[in-house]
């Protein structure tokens, strides 16, 4: 038995020349999902493969067409869980953090712009943080719906709950939204002229992006690799650069949206603040109980007044053994891929046994930077604060999906 990868999957292919039918796929696909023969795009199978038969549908090369085209302005979108991923790809250690060596490498490649997609996390903790706000006054259980894996799960599984999902935007979709409108209008350029290319650990999100007309194409670690090997660049001795200005300021919170629980930590924060107009106390930046890799992570936030139950599954795999507790949470967190997006379908091949150690030591990466990091807080993020302020607010963009646009 082997996953059915059907023809007009927009996540991923079968070569099937290089097909040995040895059912380690549909294992993995049980493990992580357990969904039977429908597919939420994931990614998993990919990563275990044994002869490399499973593949992301590739786009890199349409990417380096626009790149090589003057008459577009091609702008790229960074991800969190590539930046300590990419390095595998070249020998570095595992988990390294090589933000600044990346956007050297996206300049490098041609891409006009290089931004972070954790200024388009801050937006969704931003939403994110206010839809719990409210929906906490009215006793409602909110669910993440940052990852597409696990939003498609819920729309096969638990149609009838999809209200529960925020309609907050993903990091991807802010940024895509805010580059289309704010950055271009900015500059002067026109929108139809703008190509926006998100880089993401994860295949899911080329799928997600077909509901999305404010990001044309998404690529994974993985094909950032093939971009450097194919145009010559010596990724290891690329020289550190920053991101552009405008959207390319993220806070830490927005950086640790990466690991499984990051997500609840980072609204967390916000929505702390949001409630009582005050920082929120230490213990809010080092949430123990929802890090690690444990499957089901449970537990209950003082909000100064109130507390919240809160609880993070990691692996959609896990959902059914919990679905009926839930809607006892006040706000549940779910990442479809081991670890969170740190284990992404889209990210450098590791062997199968070393896998968990490689995700750990990504996923420490994001936390250690977060701890660096000054800014901390998603409402702290000055560039954000301007761009509610002087633009989002007043030209009304839309930052939540529409309903009928859910990935199914
Ligand atoms: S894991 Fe790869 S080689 Fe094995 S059955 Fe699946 S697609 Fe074929
Ligand atoms: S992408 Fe995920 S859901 Fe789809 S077949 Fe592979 S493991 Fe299963
Ligand atoms: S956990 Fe992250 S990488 Fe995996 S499918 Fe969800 S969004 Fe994509």
């Amino acid at each position: 038995m082997r996953v059915v990868v059907k023809e007009d999957n927009a996540s991923l292919a079968r070569i099937e020349e290089k097909c040995i039918n040895c059912g380690v796929c549909q294992k993995t696909c049980l493990e992580n999902n357990n969904i039977g023969d429908n597919c939420i795009n994931c990614g998993q199978c990919i990563l275990t493969c044994p002869t490399g038969a499973l593949v992301p549908k590739y786009v890199y090369q349409k990417v380096l067409n626009y790149i090589n085209d003057t008459d577009y302005t091609v702008v790229v979108l960074t991800s969190p869980a590539v930046r300590v991923a990419i390095g595998d790809e070249f020998g570095f250690e595992a988990g390294a953090f090589l933000e600044g060596k990346m956007v050297g490498a996206l300049k490098k490649l041609g891409f006009d712009y290089v931004f972070d997609t954790t200024f388009g996390a801050d937006l969704t903790v931003m939403e994110e943080a206010s839809e719990l706000v409210s929906r906490l006054a009215k006793k409602q259980t909110l669910f993440t719906s940052c990852c597409p894996a696990w939003v498609s799960f819920m729309a096969l599984k638990h149609p009838e709950d999809l209200d529960y999902l925020s309609t907050s935007k993903s990091p991807i979709a802010m940024l895509g939204a805010m580059v289309k409108t704010y950055f271009a209008d900015f500059n002067n350029l026109n929108k139809e002229k703008i190509i926006t290319v998100a880089l993401a650990p994860c295949v899911a999100k080329k799928y997600e992006m077909k509901f999305n007309d404010d990001v044309d194409f998404v690529i994974t670690t993985r094909e950032l690799a093939m971009m450097m090997r194919e145009c010559g660049i010596d990724f290891p001795n690329c020289i550190d650069q920053e991101f552009d200005k405008l959207l390319g300021t993220g806070s830490g919170a927005g950086l640790i949206f990466g690991s499984s629980g990051g997500v609840m930590e980072a609204t967390l924060r916000t929505a702390y603040y949001m409630l009582n107009k005050e920082k929120a106390p230490d213990k809010f930046y080092e949430l123990a109980e929802v890090r690690g890799q444990a499957d089901f992570k449970e537990t209950i936030v003082d909000m100064k007044g109130q507390k919240l139950k809160v609880a993070v599954l990691n692996k959609v795999a896990n959902v059914e053994k919990y679905y009926s507790q839930l809607k006892n949470y006040d706000f549940v967190e779910v990442m479809s891929c081991p670890t969170g997006c740190v284990g992404g379908g889209g990210q450098p091949l590791v062997a199968s046994s070393q896998a968990a150690l490689y995700q750990a030591k990504r996923q420490q990466s994001l936390y250690a930077s977060d701890k660096e990091n000054k800014l901390k807080e998603s409402y702290a993020n000055k560039d954000l604060q301007v761009a509610y302020s002087t633009y989002i607010n007043k030209n009304k963009v839309n930052l939540h999906r529409e309903k009928e646009k859910i990935p199914r």
